[in-house]
């Protein structure tokens, strides 16, 4: 029978991920600070730590799955931390949207204890982890990648190499800003052709059999009505949060300073992410950049 894999983090993301490893066989021990999340998830078979550590003591594969790299760095190397039971030769695998840097820095205070560290993070949602068919960008050491794609493959139907560890990271982040950029671009366009008089079906339409096609316009397209199945249809309920975009963004403006690599529109989309949270959409999915650019309407 197969060994337990530790779990911290049952969020949004978490508890199917997780759960799509119980469905695979493997027995889980988790742990999350909010009681609700670890109740839940009980009641689906897995067994529920106090701490981390505890997560660390009975199981020598743990995936974390945290908001930001602050929590991270808490579920690591706090006082109850994993590094505190650490078995050595055990995989962590952390698949949070985190800093690149910070990643580096776990990696290191893993291998001090004479664990492996890689980073995972995610694309694809909520539906994604649901259904198993996220993908995961792996960096790490290539020789421990088949170690967690066994694991990773559960909850995701691609598992990619992308090279040392934090180049997960790297990839996630770079995808995200480009996907930000994109939306807001998107965003004014269908609002600019409205205010022009075109129909907004015919206008996405035409781009999307255009040079100006993108995934926020053919697949997620921010305007209500345009597209069923999306959050612009459900009053940008669901989905990808502004907060959460804007926090990804300010993890590129990072590694743009740490790099000095220009990336003027990413700046910008950041600021109108950060100004959306602060205008009460940190709530809504990040497409209600739509809804924001046109608050002025009169
Ligand atoms: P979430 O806030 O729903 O879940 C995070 C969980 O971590 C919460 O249950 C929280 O209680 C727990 N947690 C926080 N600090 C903890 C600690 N110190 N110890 C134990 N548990 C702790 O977030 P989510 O939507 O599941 O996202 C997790 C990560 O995945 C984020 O980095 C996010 O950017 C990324 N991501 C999210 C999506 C999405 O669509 N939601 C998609 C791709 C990637």
């Amino acid at each position: 029978s197969k060994t337990p894999v530790g779990f911290v983090g049952l969020g949004n993301m978490g508890n199917p991920m997780a759960k799509n490893l119980l469905k695979h066989g493997y027995p889980v021990v988790a742990f999350d600070v909010f009681p609700e999340a670890c109740k839940d998830f009980q009641d689906s078979g897995a067994q529920i730590m106090d701490s981390p550590a505890d997560v660390a003591e009975k199981a020598d594969r743990i995936i974390t799955m945290l908001p930001s790299s602050a929590n991270a760095i808490e579920v690591y190397t706090g006082s109850n931390g994993i590094l505190k039971k650490v078995k050595k030769g055990s995989l962590l695998i952390d698949s949070s949207t985190i800093d690149p840097a910070v990643s580096k820095e776990l990696a290191k205070a893993v291998e001090k204890m004479g664990a492996v560290f890689m980073d995972a993070p995610v694309s694809g949602g909520v539906g994604a982890a649901r259904s198993g068919n996220l993908t995961f960008m792996v960096g790490g050491v290539e020789q421990e990648f088949d170690a967690a794609k066994e694991l990773l493959s559960c909850m995701g139907a691609n598992v990619v190499y992308c090279g040392a560890v934090g180049t997960g990271q790297a990839a996630k982040i770079c995808n995200n800003m480009l996907l930000a950029i994109s939306m807001i671009g998107t965003s004014e366009t269908m609002n600019l052709g409205i205010r022009l008089g075109l129909d907004p079906k015919l206008l996405a339409k035409i781009l999307n059999m255009s040079s100006g096609r993108c995934w926020s316009s053919d697949t997620y397209n921010p305007v209500p009505g345009v597209m069923e199945g999306v959050p612009s249809a459900n009053n940008y309920q669901g989905g990808f949060g502004t907060t959460l975009m804007a926090k990804d963004l300010g993890l590129a403006q990072d590694s743009a300073t740490n790099t000095k690599s220009p990336t003027p529109l990413g700046s910008l989309a950041h600021q109108i992410y950060r100004v959306m949270c602060a205008k009460g959409y940190a709530q809504k999915d990040f497409s209600s950049v739509f809804q924001f650019l046109r608050e002025d309407e009169n």
